[in-house]
């Protein structure tokens, strides 16, 4: 059957050629199947090679397809194989995949290749591909058929996790220098009797601090990666966890002259304590960061019509602009680099805070009004809540 359908030159819009149909229907009726059960057998395998998810092209020796399915309309584009355009050359114009054909074509063997980028609709994807030659049974090579993968997440994971490797070391690396570069000053300003500088182990301690800070930081999200922490969900009152964490923040609010506004509609939240002070304090220690001195915080916690528990967290800082809100909760993800590690951030919060709100089974997002300040809002699922 396979063969029949792979048997036709120009396949019609379903890649099946009705002409080549009707030959094999013919053929196949003096071999005692009956029409029905031929056009039964050929819906069935039409029916399968849709719901492939794969995309699948097979050629025959002149490069023109026997067969493709819908996935490789759509991966190609349709207009490259309404416009009569058949052979592999019109249809594709990568280099790679073209060679993957014609070797399996010319040499009779499987070709793989890894990850080719192709532009699907602007989207830019990767795809795997694996090219096997079609034999008759007397093993001569009539064709090749290629199977198309999608890849995209994989390769993208791979991408962000070594985007991830590089930006540790760098960051580690940063204060690590620091550290090293003043405490060879000091020995050597020893070595040679000078007084030490107060200001250089000012440096080395602040450095200290990031380092222990960063490392701390990635620890938790190696934990919570790998799943090994266990989640202890509680009933926890949001009014006593507010006015507790921003009095542990009351001397770093006071030095920016900072004031906390609380509002209170959803009295409880059922979530992990100490994950839940962790969100808490990451959100309220940006909004300090990023406010300039004077400015507002406000914290609320209300319910939405679906009972979901909602924790806002408003500042009147700069604002962050709309293009960095997607990428704004990945790992070492900053609007203004320089001014973040100025603040003695590490570039992780936000990624912390995302990471726990899907352990939650909820989510965090951002919006933001240029000049005028950020809402990061978080939202804890119906099941967790508690109405008031
Ligand atoms: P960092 O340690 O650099 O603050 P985060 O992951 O907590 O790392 O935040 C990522 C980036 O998001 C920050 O570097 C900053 O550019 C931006 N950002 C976070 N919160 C705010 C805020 N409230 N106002 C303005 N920008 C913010």
């Amino acid at each position: 059957m396979l063969k029949r359908l792979f048997g036709k030159k120009k396949p019609d819009d379903d890649g099946i050629d009705p002409y080549e149909e009707a030959a094999a229907v013919e053929a196949a009726s003096g071999h005692g199947e009956s029409i029905d059960e031929i056009r039964a057998q050929r819906d069935e395998l039409s029916t399968l090679m849709a719901g492939i998810s794969d995309a699948i092209l097979a050629l025959d020796l002149e490069e023109s397809p026997l067969f493709y399915n819908t996935q490789f309309a759509v991966l190609v584009g349709q207009g490259r194989l309404n416009q009569g355009r058949s052979k592999l050359i019109e249809m594709i114009r990568d280099p790679d995949i073209i060679h993957a054909f014609r070797f399996s074509l010319e040499e009779g063997k499987t070709f793989n290749l890894k990850a080719i980028p192709i532009t699907q609709d602007d989207r830019r994807k990767f795809y795997s591909l694996s090219v096997s030659p079609l034999r008759r049974p007397d093993r001569s090579v009539y064709g090749a058929v290629g199977i198309f993968h999608d890849v995209t997440d994989l390769k993208l994971a791979e991408q962000m996790r070594i985007d991830f490797v590089a930006n540790v070391s760098h960051e580690l690396r940063t204060p690590l220098t620091a550290i090293k570069g003043y405490t060879d000053t000091i020995i050597s300003d020893l070595g040679m009797g000078r007084p030490i500088e107060r200001q250089f182990l000012d440096v080395i301690s602040r450095n200290s601090d990031r380092l222990m800070l960063l490392i701390g930081d990635l620890l938790d999200l190696s934990t919570m990666d790998s799943g090994i922490d266990h989640m202890v969900k509680e009933k926890i009152s949001t009014e006593e966890l507010t006015s507790r964490i921003v009095s542990q923040m009351k001397v770093a609010l006071a030095a920016k002259e900072q004031k906390v506004e609380t509002h209170v509609r959803a009295t409880h939240v059922i979530a992990d304590l100490k994950r839940i002070e962790q969100v808490l304090v990451n959100l309220l220690d940006n909004a300090s960061k990023y406010t300039p001195n004077g400015g507002t915080i406000r914290v609320s916690w209300e319910e939405n019509t679906a009972h979901d528990v909602l924790l806002k967290i408003e500042d009147t800082g700069p604002g962050i602009p709309p293009e960095h809100h997607d990428r704004l909760f990945e790992r070492f993800y900053r609007v203004d680099k320089g001014r973040s590690r100025d603040m003695g951030g590490t570039g992780l919060g936000l990624a912390i805070v995302k990471h726990i709100m899907q352990r939650h089974g909820g989510a965090v997002w951002v919006q933001s009004d240029m000049g005028k300040g950020s809402r990061f809002t978080c939202q804890f699922p119906n099941e967790n809540t508690t109405r008031v």
